[in-house]
C-alpha cells in the first residue's frame, strides 16, 4: 500500500488491521512520490532529535514504526541514495518505533491547512466530494512541480497536481464551474483539522472553470471547433484515449455529425487498424485525405505536433490544437 506522511491519517485503519489480521504489508511511496522530499522544510515536523534534521531519514523511519510494515520500498535515483536508505534501514532505529509513530501522527494533525484523508467530512447533500477534494488540494502547501512537459506558470502546474489525483482516483470532473455548494456548513462542522472547506471548494470549482477541467467546457470546445462548420472529414491526431473521449462526448452531448472522422498516427505499426471502429492513417496520407480540419489531441506533445503537421499547414489544412495554453489535459 501507498503509506506516507501524506495519507498516514487515512491510512491507520488499514494498517491496524493488517496489524490484527496478521496480514503482511509491503509500503511504496514512503516520500509521496518524491513530494516530501521536495518540501523537506515543510516535512522536517517528522523529525525526532536522533534524525539529525533529516526529513527524507525520518520520513522512512516513520514509513516503517508501525508495527504492521514489513517491507518499506524506497525509491532512490543514485547510488548515493541507495547506500543512504540501506545504511538507515539496516540500523535500529534510534527513537523506539512506537514513540517515533506516535509523536509524528501527534504532528501530523497539527500541521496547518494539511488535509489528513480522514473523511469526516464526507456526505455533502450536493453530493460534492468534500474529502477527495480536500486531501487533492495539500499539493497547494507545497513548490510546484513541473509535469506533462508544461514548466509554468505555477497556476496551471497547480491545477496539474490538483486535478490529477480527482480525475485518476475518483473520474471527478465537475459538470461546470459553478460551485453546487449550498454553504450549508456540515462539512466544516465535521472537520477533524478545522479547515476552510467552503471556500476551498468554491476555489476549487473556479479553478477547474480556468482549467477546462469540466463537462460543459469540454462540449462548448467540441461546438466551438467542430459544430456547424460544414466539415466533410475530421482529422484527429493522434488516435488515443483523447480521440475516444472527443468523438463519445461529440456524439452523445453535440449528437451525430455529418462530418466523417478520420485518425491519424505516426506509428507505422497501426496504420490499417481501427481504433473505436474508425480507421487510423499515416500522416503521409493527409493530402490524399484532405481533411477539413486536424485536431492535435494529445497534451503533452501538442506543440510538436503542431510543429510536425507544418506542412499540410502550408498546403492550406486548418490545424487547430485540442487545448488551450491554462487547460489541463481532458485524459491525465
Ligand atoms: S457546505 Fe457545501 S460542500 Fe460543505 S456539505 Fe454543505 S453543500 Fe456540501
Ligand atoms: S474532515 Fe477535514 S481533514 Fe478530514 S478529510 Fe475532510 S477536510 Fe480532510
Amino acid at each position: 500500500m501507498s503509506y506516507s506522511l501524506l495519507n498516514a491519517g487515512q491510512m491507520q485503519p488499514v494498517l491496524d488491521a493488517a496489524y490484527d489480521a496478521g496480514v503482511g504489508v509491503v509500503v511504496m511511496n514512503p516520500l509521496g512520490g518524491g513530494v516530501i522530499a521536495q518540501n523537506r522544510d515543510y516535512f522536517s515536523f517528522a523529525c525526532g532529535p536522533e534524525d539529525d534534521g533529516d526529513t527524507v531519514h525520518a520520513a522512512l523511519r516513520f514509513a516503517r514504526a508501525h508495527p504492521a510494515v514489513d517491507i518499506v520500498l524506497g525509491g532512490v535515483s543514485s547510488v548515493e541514495e541507495l547506500e543512504d536508505s540501506v545504511a538507515l534501514f539496516s540500523a535500529p532505529d534510534p527513537e523506539p518505533p512506537q514513540a517515533r509513530h506516535v509523536r509524528v501522527m501527534d504532528n501530523l494533525s497539527e500541521l496547518k491547512g494539511f488535509c489528513t484523508g480522514c473523511r469526516y467530512c464526507d456526505g455533502c447533500p450536493e453530493g460534492i466530494p468534500t474529502s477527495d477534494i480536500m486531501k487533492a488540494r495539500n499539493c497547494l502547501l507545497f513548490d510546484p512541480v513541473q509535469d506533462y512537459n508544461r514548466a509554468y506558470p505555477d497556476r496551471l502546474l497547480y491545477n496539474l497536481q490538483l486535478f490529477r489525483p480527482l480525475y485518476f482516483d475518483k473520474s471527478w470532473i465537475p459538470e461546470s464551474g459553478e460551485s453546487p455548494c449550498i454553504r450549508c456548513g456540515r462539512c466544516e462542522r465535521q472537520c477533524t483539522q478545522k479547515l476552510g472547506i467552503i471556500e476551498a471548494v468554491a476555489d476549487t470549482y473556479q479553478r477547474a472553470q480556468e482549467a477546462g477541467y469540466t463537462k460543459a467546457a469540454h462540449i462548448e470546445r467540441l461546438r466551438e471547433l467542430l459544430s456547424d462548420k460544414n466539415y466533410k472529414t475530421v482529422g484527429l491526431y493522434p488516435n488515443g484515449g483523447f480521440s475516444s473521449i472527443i468523438m463519445t462526448q461529440y456524439e452523445s452531448e453535440i449528437g451525430k455529425p455529418d462530418f466523417s472522422w478520420v485518425l491519424f498516427n505516426s506509428n507505422p505499426n497501426l496504420w490499417g487498424q481501427r481504433h473505436d471502429g474508425v480507421l487510423i492513417h499515416s500522416p503521409g496520407e493527409i493530402p490524399q485525405i484532405n481533411p477539413d480540419i486536424i485536431l492535435v489531441c494529445t497534451y503533452s506533445y501538442a506543440k510538436e505536433v503542431y510543429e510536425s503537421l507544418k506542412p499540410y499547414r502550408d498546403m492550406g489544412i486548418r490545424v487547430e490544437l485540442l487545448h488551450r495554453d491554462t487547460d489541463v489535459p481532458w485524459v491525465f
